[in-house]
């Protein structure tokens, strides 16, 4: 057992008390305070770094809606906001492999700025939620910690965005996580300078030809088949060849991936090209370990490319994502759960909060939503067990392995932000719980703000 100390006991300052409170600000909290403060209530978004946007911002993740064909039936929502917004302000560029346009990472930090100005929502940045305030099982707050000290966030309703589902693991609700060595593998993502587009385009065309049937090379990918010829911007073999023949000193397993963007003066941007196994970032043993092996794998990702790679003889290191990505940690019970089948064969359910294409990508598949299969996402699944007060968006909501592959997505967990916030600041109004809110009423409020539930 860990050995461990007592703290002695203190007076905790209220910085702030508010109707709904949205923890983490990733696709998710962003979306969900932003809905919340739409449908009227006062509220706050909390987040522990210094900039909005979760993994779209903090890791580098720009491909927002790669999953989108001429066949793709699509959400709407705050998510679709996102894109037209960012395109108004500049900040995207044509995705390569779909119909869609990348959001830039950091031109997305402004975006996010704007839009919770915008709606109205109370910022608190540069605060890590550390502990919850509870009541006789229903929650009435959080603990953050950050430079000034030790503080308090009161709030009447709470979502937890974290990604982790730390909100709801803290205030004692059910989760499942798997095994550490069955999570989704974590990333170190990464960003070059230096590249002669030209060159590599040609490369690609004429010679690399790359299509997701490529993917399925080394490991085992179920596809419907009609994507196996489509292009994608895939490599992999190139780093198994690079550590045979010496180019990178250490083991190659875990590199192989993709790019996204170019940029008109020679970045390459979105390197997806690290894929480690094996580590719980819940752990902070793990996520340290996480990062230095990933940057190491980075470094010898761009060795390979450097040699092997026309187009990239001069690239150069320009930056790393500012944190670890993670796919896959905590999900919690909830009083529904998404499952493959559902996924697979367009599950509808009378509590409906948005649509999302049918899109699977990790776990084993790849899906892509290119003749317009749907399935609705459940409000239930987004409701905890056993903790009033509290709801849950994002990759942290209830879902088996499948269900969970598909529903993390960016737009994906925008949508069940959406629902989310709307539902908190709906319960709020009427001083209801989550258990017990008029899902009609909540159905016409999210169709209102342009949600398409069915
Ligand atoms: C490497 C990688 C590549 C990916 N590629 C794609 C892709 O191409 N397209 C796609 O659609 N999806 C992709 N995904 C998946 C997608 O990015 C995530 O599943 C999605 O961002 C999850 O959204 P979220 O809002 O639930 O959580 P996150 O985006 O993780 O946001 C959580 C937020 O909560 C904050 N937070 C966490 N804990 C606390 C705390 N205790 N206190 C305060 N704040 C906290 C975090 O700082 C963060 O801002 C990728 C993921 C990774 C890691």
């Amino acid at each position: 057992m860990m050995k461990s100390i007592t703290e002695p006991s203190r007076e905790t300052p209220v910085l702030m008390e508010t109707e709904v409170l949205v923890v983490g600000s990733g696709p998710a909290g962003l979306t969900a305070a932003i809905a919340s403060a739409r449908t009227g209530a006062k509220t706050v978004l909390l987040e522990r770094y210094g900039c909005f946007g979760g993994v779209l911002t903090q890791v580098g993740v720009e491909s927002f809606a790669w999953y989108r064909h001429e066949g793709t039936e699509d959400c709407e929502g705050i998510g679709r906001e996102y894109e037209r917004r960012a395109k108004e302000l500049g900040f995207t560029r044509p995705e390569p492999q779909s119909t869609s346009e990348v959001l830039d990472t950091e031109g997305f930090k402004y975006v996010a700025d704007r839009m919770i100005v915008e709606a109205g929502v109370t910022p608190l940045l540069h605060s890590q939620v550390v502990d919850v305030i509870m009541e006789d099982g229903t929650l009435k707050g959080v603990i953050v910690e950050g430079k000034s000290g030790r503080q308090a966030v009161l709030a009447e309703r709470i979502v937890d965005c974290t990604g982790d589902a730390d909100v709801a693991f803290k205030a004692g609700a059910p989760y499942t996580k798997r095994e550490k060595n069955s999570l989704m593998g974590v990333t170190v993502m990464f960003n070059c300078a230096g590249v002669h587009v030209e060159r590599f385009n040609k490369f690609v065309e004429e010679e690399l030809k790359p299509t997701y049937a490529d993917w399925g090379k080394n490991w085992d990918v179920i596809t419907d088949k009609k994507e196996d010829d489509l292009f994608s911007p895939y490599m992999e073999e190139i780093f198994t060849r690079a550590h045979e023949e010496g180019v990178i000193p250490g083991d190659a397993g875990a590199i192989a991936g993709t790019w996204s963007t170019f940029t008109e003066t020679g970045e390459a941007l979105q390197l997806n090209m690290v894929y480690a196994f094996g580590f719980d970032c819940t752990d902070v043993l793990d996520v340290t370990r996480a990062e230095i092996e990933g940057r190491q794998q980075a470094i010898w990702a761009i060795d390979a490319l450097r040699h092997y790679i026309p187009g990239f003889e001069n690239a150069r290191l320009r930056n790393f994502g500012m944190t670890l990505g993670t796919r896959e940690s905590r999900l919690i019970d909830g009083k529904a759960r998404v499952v493959k089948d559902y996924v697979l064969n367009q599950g509808r359910c009378d509590d409906s909060i948005g649509i999302f294409p049918e899109f699977i990508d990790g776990s084993g598949y790849l899906i892509l939503p290119t003749t317009g299969r749907y399935y609705q996402i459940p409000f239930g699944c987004l409701v905890p067990q056993k903790v009033e007060n509290l709801i849950v968006a994002g990759r942290c909501i209830s879902a088996d392995v499948i269900g969970h592959t598909s529903m993390r997505n960016m737009m994906c967990c925008a949508v069940t932000g959406q629902g989310a916030g709307t539902a908190a600041a709906l319960a709020a109004k009427n001083s209801v719980s989550f258990n017990a809110l008029n899902i009609a009423e909540l159905q016409s409020t999210l169709k209102e703000q342009g949600v398409r539930v069915d």
